[in-house]
Order: structure tokens, then C-alpha cells, then sequence
């Protein structure tokens, strides 16, 4: 088997190349050999979980990337649902690049319920949906903003420079 198990049952992360964790590797968040069934998973899920609330804000962004994901439609949607407190939507103080990544990984999570036939009119699904584009409009608000900052400062400067020359 490729799950390169070693005696104790620890396993080589294929993603980062760390050893010594079991179900998820503690240093990316990736998903380390195989889950059975859907309780491995929801173990597997946990331990991600446990890993990424207890990380600082700059290490959660990269363990949003590479973070481990079930297989079974019904716990994406779960790890879709635990992950909207960290959506720039969910309100002020969530920094840009943890919410990035968040958004990142809820994409993730849509297209594979997708990709596995979930129904749309699945309410918990329709939530996912929802703040998924809450997220996105909240990222292009923020995009325009900053470049009506930007823009203002610029023609602060320009004014500056013509004030500088003509004196
Ligand atoms: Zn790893």
C-alpha cells in the first residue's frame, strides 16, 4: 500500500514531507493516508479542525490552502459550515489573507458538493452558497476601495509635485 505507514501508525505527509502526525499532518493540515469510511473522515475533518483553530492567523491562511477535505458530501458541507467565521463577510478583524484563503477553500468545497450531485436545495448548502458570494462581493468592495485609495493618493502626490515646482 502507498499510505507509507510506518510501525506506530505514523505516516510521511505526501504535501510537505513532515512525519510523525497521524490523520492530519500538523504543519499543513493535509490529509495523511486513507479514510474508510466517512467516521475516519469526520476524524480526519476534527483533526484538521483542532489544528487550524489553534494556529495564528498567518498560519491558518496557508493551512486554509492545503487543509485536509472529506470525501463525503455530507461532511464537506460540514467543513464548509466551519469555516464562515473565517469569511472577510462574517464581519471586521478577519485579515485579508486568512479570508482569501477561506473563500479559497469554501470554492473548493462547492465544486466538489457539485462534482458529487448535492442537492441544491439542500438549506445547508444554499447557506455555503450564500456566503460564498457574501465573501466574493465583500473581496470586490474591498478591491474598489482600495484603488479609490490609491488613486486619491496619487493625485494627492501629483498635487503636491505641481505645488513643489510652481513655488
Ligand atoms: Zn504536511
Amino acid at each position: 500500500m502507498l499510505g507509507l505507514s510506518g510501525i506506530s501508525g505514523e505516516n510521511v505527509c505526501q504535501n510537505c514531507g513532515a512525519r510523525g502526525c497521524r490523520t492530519v499532518c500538523e504543519y499543513c493540515g493535509a490529509g495523511l493516508g486513507r479514510q474508510e469510511d466517512q467516521r475516519a473522515e469526520r476524524d480526519a475533518l476534527e483533526a484538521f479542525q483542532a489544528i487550524l483553530m489553534q494556529a495564528s492567523a498567518e498560519k491558518q491562511a496557508q493551512l486554509l490552502r492545503s487543509g485536509y477535505l472529506p470525501s463525503s458530501g455530507e461532511l464537506l458541507i460540514e467543513a464548509g459550515l466551519r469555516i464562515l467565521p473565517l469569511l472577510r463577510s462574517a464581519g471586521d478583524g478577519v485579515p485579508q489573507a486568512q479570508a482569501d484563503s477561506a473563500q479559497a477553500r469554501l470554492t473548493t468545497i462547492m465544486l466538489r458538493l457539485k462534482h458529487a450531485g448535492r442537492a441544491a436545495s439542500d438549506p445547508r448548502v444554499v447557506e455555503l452558497h450564500r456566503a460564498l458570494e457574501a465573501s466574493r462581493r465583500a473581496a470586490r468592495h474591498d478591491f474598489v476601495l482600495g484603488l479609490i485609495i490609491i488613486s486619491a493618493g496619487l493625485a494627492l502626490l501629483g498635487g503636491l509635485i505641481y505645488w513643489l515646482l510652481r513655488r
